[in-house]
């Protein structure tokens, strides 16, 4: 079984799919390894490295002839790969549909990382939570960046820094390790989220919860930990709390993702002219439309004094560990439904996991996701 590992061809990528540990793993499960050359160059891994793991460089054309398994971080251009070939990576489906029906026309069996389902047995092969993590991370250091001011409070001799109020909207993944980021930079944190599950949470990463007490939010974890849209009752309660506490707030973090819908907006025009001028607000919803309004994707901007950053694939600046968690991903994965006497993985069709990611087979698109549509 020969696995392909692209050089990322998408702008502003710095990211690649396999790293030199997990190139090591795949050739002691009985696999060739071949690294399109400087794959791994925007991520600070030398070619040099992947051949001394076992690994065979070569141009495009030649990682992708004969190639049984592709890896990649983005949907890939595939000319050259051969029928059967497997396509394993974030593929983007349903922005990139047509991608997909030409995988299915080119007879690549294509699966989508980013569908991995939420259960237990999948946490180590999530691709989502591995990249949302380090999003959670750099959005706070990003906010101190632009933030006038210091995190903690210090006491000096010429008197005293308050310690920044940080408030983090939407707390999964990254909203969880934004709490923590900011609370280790010295930060006073609060934060909110629609599910009840949260707040232990939040508590027990030391921050205040900040929650709609009136009208009841999603109950627990939610279908498959994720949230839903809220009712208008709830949205109104939430726009009055969130109104009441922004204006104290310094620096403003929001996550909130609704899957396959915009993301909610969570904070007005007039709600950010309330914060003092200074405040730094993080958008880490504004490719999916925005927790905040006015926040641009990919952009920085100033209103009412106020900096906001639309936050856009933020995992893609911290290139060597978002790899590395990549990659180890894609590890898991694989070597989890690997057959040792047939040298290759096998995917049952009724696998919770095989049918939740599959997006083509044998020539068709079979992902009922895209076949609904
Ligand atoms: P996400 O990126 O879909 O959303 C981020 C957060 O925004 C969520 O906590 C969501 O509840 C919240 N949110 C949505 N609408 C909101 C609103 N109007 N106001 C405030 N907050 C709002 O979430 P995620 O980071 O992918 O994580 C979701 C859940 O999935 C978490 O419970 C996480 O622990 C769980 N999870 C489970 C697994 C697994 O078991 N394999 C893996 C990863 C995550």
């Amino acid at each position: 079984m020969k696995i392909a590992v692209l050089k990322e061809a998408a702008e502003g990528e710095t990211r690649v799919a396999a790293i030199p540990e997990t190139v090591k793993k795949f050739v002691a499960l009985g696999a060739d390894v071949a690294v399109e050359r400087g794959a791994g160059d925007a991520a600070s891994i030398p070619d040099a490295d992947f051949e001394a793991a076992g690994a065979k460089l070569g141009s495009r054309a030649d990682v992708l002839k004969g190639a049984g398994i592709i890896l990649c971080i983005n949907a890939a251009d595939l000319k050259g790969a051969d029928a059967g070939a497997l396509l394993v990576g974030a593929l983007d489906p349903t922005r990139r549909r047509d991608a997909v029906d030409c995988y299915a026309k080119a007879g690549i069996d294509a699966l989508a990382m980013e569908w991995m389902p939420r259960i237990t047995r999948a946490q180590s092969m999530d691709i989502l939570s591995s990249q949302s993590n380090l999003a959670g991370y750099k959005a706070v250091i990003e906010a101190a960046d632009a933030y006038g001011r210091a995190f903690p409070m210090m006491m000096t001799a010429a008197g005293t820094v308050s310690p920044a109020k940080v408030f983090v909207m939407g707390v999964g993944v990254a909203g969880l390790q934004a709490i923590a980021t900011a609370k280790r930079l010295g930060a006073q944190v609060s934060a909110t989220d629609v599910r009840s599950a949260t707040r232990e949470q939040i508590q027990s990463l030391g921050a205040k919860p900040i929650f709609v007490e009136n009208v009841a939010g999603i109950e627990g974890e939610g279908s498959g930990g994720y949230a839903t849209e809220m009712s208008a009752e709830y949205q109104k309660a939430q726009a009055d709390l969130v109104s009441g506490h922004i204006a104290k707030q310094d620096i403003v973090v929001t996550t909130a993702l609704i899957p396959g819908k915009p993301a909610p907006r969570l904070i007005t025009d007039a709600q950010l002219a309330t914060m003092r001028p200074g405040s730094v607000v993080v958008d880490l919803a504004a490719e999916a439309g925005g927790n905040v309004e006015g926040a641009v994707s990919g952009d920085q901007v100033v209103k009412h004094g106020v900096t906001i950053i639309g936050a856009a694939n933020l995992a893609r600046s911290l290139a060597a560990d978002s790899s590395a968690l990549f990659a180890r991903n894609l590890y898991n994965f694989l070597s989890a439904f690997w057959d040792k006497e047939q040298a290759r993985p096998l995917f049952p069709d009724d696998d919770e996991i095989v049918r939740g990611i599959r997006l083509t087979h044998g020539g068709k698109v079979v992902h009922e996701r895209l076949t609904a549509a």
